[in-house]
């Protein structure tokens, strides 16, 4: 960014624009004048854009000459309509000075209401009002929303006057205090600011105006904003909006009031309004979760016709943007105004729910459904959940405000919630009431518990945005701050001692109870149809057992592209035959050995092959060095020290010597770059020998079933054609040996791994030996990098992060610079020899959703990644359809569109 001005037009009226300037009027504003131009009833007022905002920084924090005098014709336009003045002394203009950010930040940053209110104007209000108490307490909140939010006097110590004097006057609510209080509290907040700012609390609007306007500038870079925005990588350079409204009023009496309202329910995706308001409240009250409002449903009763309007603007609200959105609204004397219009966050049971939902009622296309999940979402529908136990008692019950099950130790604030996370606890954030303050204490907990507050306070929608269990409102719970405990009715508990709570039904439970097994939804099983129907890579399993073959089928995998057999070595009955088989001396008591093993790898492919019916098992021969399957070299000196020392058992003693030694031999001093993969396979043919005969036999005993087998043998740590032609010759020699009569019906494919550079390089001489080329990008990227990945990790890849030599962990998200060159290489060379070569990726970054896109663009044939990612991937791999035929430039267009804030 230049350091130059920005010259262009600073100030918006609403009605001068429209959703589609959400770069320059933020969310909030775009859509407050998209909704202008509807026809809704929106107060009226105007937006200054963020490249004012941009400006306001880069002349050292303050605001231009051209901009205050766009602002003033702009005030007089809202003037005109509304027929009053701003500081007139007896109909004076009052507005909100309102952040809107271009991405969507509930309640970080902040909102000043009321503003224009002063000594004189305060007159002006009430008797225009003819409402004294009400005038006051406009006059005593905007003063202390004005101290904390732009002179950043603590707001405990308005807080503090508000109490002592209520307490002094007997008043035990804020309903009770009456105008005379109300104007002496307004003195006694005067005199607060002065005393902390050393100057008068500003009389003239305007002044306060533009001081107002600075605050929100500056509100971007509060602590609670920057921490969004590093969690959620909006760019720090993008700054905000802020909106100027005249004020609508909500606390004028008991025919006002004000709320909160979904046109879908956010928690599940339910098609019903869903919201929350509170009678005689302002804006805040509701979303700061200060007061736990009532059910929108109660509106209904108390003011039916406001209710009608209310459904009828939030159907058409929704049907206008084509998603389920956020309504703020404001009732004035059973005048209804609406104040904000956002899509709405929402839970991703809820986000499935609702693509496929508006997908069905016409409302979006398929490719719009796909699109409108945020895959990495996807993991929150797996989250496991509370079992409803009948004996499970709960000792209280709250607002289900955000789903799924969570246990934690209590963290009764969000310093030592973090500080308890970072020694591997689990916690739960338990507190009185949200506050946005509070984020990096919810991003450490594993849910949030809340005595006040509604569903769609802050908190509550910022736990669902983290996918995090929340229950909200619990009034059974208060909190003893000194002593450190909590009750919860009858119960009291101390910090630290672990509770559960269920986010799904508001449940609160002692200690921690069973979770059950995640399981997939109607609507996501129907919205993974519809990103089948797209996708073009297909989707398979890493999967080492039967188990997790069944799970991945369940996910919906095509196949398995990875069986490592090497974890079917290491159960307890294996592992002492695996190790005798390594330690073994000659080659004929290796291969006894491998005879008993023989049946075991038999049984386990039989199950795989049957779980599998129908579907192709990629099988890897073993790949890890053998000095893996062996006990740990220094507990073995430490035993033969103490047997020596204790004397005794000579056989035992040789045996250890004799181990000890055998270990010795095998250690290596890079075992990643050693004997491992195809080497060892060649090296002692027998034990692959032993593999493949298991799969074979296995697909013969399975065929005779009538179930249909196609199994894959993979080679791995292929360098060299010549390594694999051998084994190869191997593979179809036992092959044939085995299946003798079914060698015709039986077909197999055998491949290998592309982990080595070399062999991507040389891919074309290697695809004449191969039928398929999988990419195993763990090894392939510790290998191109020439980094170990644990040593990586443990030791350097955070500083090369933090230092931007890299800018993404390449074992998380794949290197397409430079091992994404060496795949793309390998397939055209690969391809180019043999056209029905089928290529695919294993390794994490087949459940990472750029590297999907990647596999996507260089047009490999699938994708293989672990069960629980494989709804995950097959989402991603539809999108990336989506994507590499340009629509994704429309859906984003769109998206630009139907912003959210
Ligand atoms: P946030 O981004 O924290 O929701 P908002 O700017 O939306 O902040 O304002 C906070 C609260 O004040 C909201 O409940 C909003 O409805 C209310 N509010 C804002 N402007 C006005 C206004 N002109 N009249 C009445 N209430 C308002
Ligand atoms: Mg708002
Ligand atoms: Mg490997």
């Amino acid at each position: 960014m230049s350091a130059e001005l920005i010259k262009e037009k600073q100030v918006y009226l609403f009605e001068e624009g429209n959703a589609s300037m959400v770069k320059l009027l933020g969310g909030k504003g775009g859509n407050l004048a998209e909704m202008t131009a509807l026809g809704l009833p929106i107060p009226p007022g105007f937006t200054i854009t963020t490249d004012a905002c941009k400006n306001y920084y880069k002349q050292g924090g303050s605001l231009s000459g051209e901009l205050q005098s766009e602002m003033r014709r702009a005030v007089s336009a809202i003037e005109k309509v509304k027929d009053c003045r701003f500081g007139d002394g007896e109909r004076p203009l009052l507005v909100s000075v309102r952040s809107g950010s271009v991405t969507s930040m509930p309640g970080m940053m902040d909102t000043i209401l009321n503003l224009g209110l002063n000594d004189e104007t305060v007159k002006g209000l009430a008797q225009q009002t003819n409402n004294d108490s009400f005038a006051y307490d406009c006059y005593r909140r905007f003063i202390g929303m004005f101290g904390e939010i732009v002179l950043g006097i603590p707001s405990i110590l308005f807080s503090r006057q508000l109490e002592e004097l209520k307490s002094h006057a007997s008043r035990d609510s804020d309903q009770e205090v009456t105008a005379g209080e109300w104007k002496q509290l307004t003195g006694l907040y005067k005199m607060l600011v002065k005393e902390h700012s050393g100057k008068e609390f500003p009389q003239d609007v305007y002044q306060q105006l533009n001081m107002a306007v600075g605050a929100v500038f500056r509100s971007w870079n509060n602590a609670r904003a920057k921490v969004y925005r590093k969690l959620y990588s909006i760019p720090h350079d993008q700054g905000t909006a802020v909106n100027v409204q005249s004020m609508v009023f909500g606390n004028r009496g008991e025919d006002c009031g004000t709320g909160v309202l979904f046109t879908r329910n956010p928690s599940n995706g339910a098609k019903e309004l869903y919201g929350e308001y509170l009678i005689n409240a302002q804006g805040e009250d509701v979303v700061a979760g200060l007061r736990t409002p009532r059910k929108l449903g109660e509106l209904k009763d108390e003011m039916p016709e406001v209710y009608g309007q209310l459904a009828a603007a939030a159907a058409g609200l929704e049907a206008h943007y084509r998603d389920m959105q956020d309504i703020e609204f404001t009732i004035e004397n059973r005048t209804l105004y609406l104040l904000q219009t956002r899509s709405g966050k929402r839970t991703a049971q809820a986000a499935v729910k609702i693509a496929v939902d508006l997908y069905e009622e016409g409302a979006i296309t398929k490719e719009e459904a796909v699109n409108r999940i945020d895959v990495s979402h996807l993991d929150q529908l797996l989250h496991r959940s509370i079992a409803p136990l009948e004996e499970l008692k709960p000792l209280a019950i709250g607002l289900p405000a955000s789903p799924g099950g969570a246990s934690g130790m209590i963290a009764l604030d969000a310093e030592i919630a973090e500080t308890w996370k970072h020694n591997g606890k689990n916690v739960m954030l338990v507190s009185a009431e949200t506050s946005p303050e509070d984020i990096h204490g919810i991003l450490a907990a594993e849910g949030v518990l809340t005595g006040r507050g509604g569903m769609t306070s802050h908190a509550a929608v910022v736990a669902r945005g983290m996918g995090k269990p929340c229950v909200c409102g619990c009034d059974q719970l208060s909190i003893d701050a000194e002593q450190r405990t909590i009750h919860l009715g009858d119960y009291v508990l101390k910090e630290g001692d672990v509770i559960s709570i269920d986010g799904t039904s508001g449940r609160v439970y002692a200690g921690s109870v069973p979770l059950s097994d995640p399981e997939m939804t109607p609507e996501l099983l129907k919205l993974l149809g519809l990103a089948d129907e797209i996708r073009e890579l297909n989707i398979y399993a890493n999967a080492d057992t039967p188990h997790d073959a069944r799970i991945s089928r369940q996910f919906g995998a095509e196949g398995i592209g990875l069986c490592r057999t090497e974890h079917m070595f290491f159960s307890d009955t294996r592992l002492p035959i695996v190790q005798s088989m390594i330690l073994a001396d000659s080659r004929e008591e290796r291969i006894s050995l491998l005879e008993r093993i023989l049946p075991m790898q038999q049984s386990d492919f039989e199950d795989m092959f049957e779980a599998m019916d129908g579907l192709q098992v990629t099988i890897r021969l073993l790949d890890p060095p053998l000095h893996e399957f062996l006990p740990n070299l220094e507990q073995l000196e430490e035993q033969l020290r103490r047997l020596k020392l204790r004397g005794g058992d000579i056989e035992e003693e040789k045996r250890l010597k004799h181990m000890i030694a055998k270990i010795r031999s095998l250690q290596e001093r890079n075992p990643m770059l050693g004997l491992r993969g195809c080497r060892l396979g060649i090296q002692f043919p027998e034990i692959y020998d032993m593999q493949i005969e298991a799969v074979f036999r296995a697909a013969k005993s399975v065929a005779h079933r009538r179930i249909e087998v196609r199994p894959e043998i993979m080679i791995p740590l292929v360098g060299d054609p010549r390594e694999l032609k051998q084994l190869r010759a191997l593979v179809d020699k036992v092959a044939s040996q085995v299946l003798g009569e079914e060698f015709k019906t039986i077909s197999y494919r055998v491949g290998t791994m592309i982990e080595v550079p070399r062999a991507a390089v040389m891919a074309d001489k290697i695809a004449e030996h191969a039928d398929f080329f999988s990419f195993g990008t763990n090894d392939l990227t510790q290998m191109t990098f020439g980094y170990s990945r644990d040593d990586a990790e443990g030791k350097f890849l955070s500083s090369y992060l933090d230092r931007n030599i890299l800018s993404e962990n390449p074992f998380q998200m794949l290197d397409q610079e430079g091992v994404g060159k060496l795949i793309e290489w390998a397939v055209t060379k690969g391809k180019g020899k043999k056209s029905f070569l089928k290529t695919g990726l294993c390794g994490e970054h087949g459940g990472d959703q750029s590297s999907i896109f990647f596999c996507q663009q260089v047009g490999l044939d699938y994708v293989s990644c672990s069960p629980y990612r494989i709804p995950y991937a097959r989402m991603a791999a539809a999108q990336a359809v989506i994507a590499s035929r340009g629509e994704a430039a429309s859906t984003k267009a769109e998206a630009v569109a139907l912003p959210s804030e």
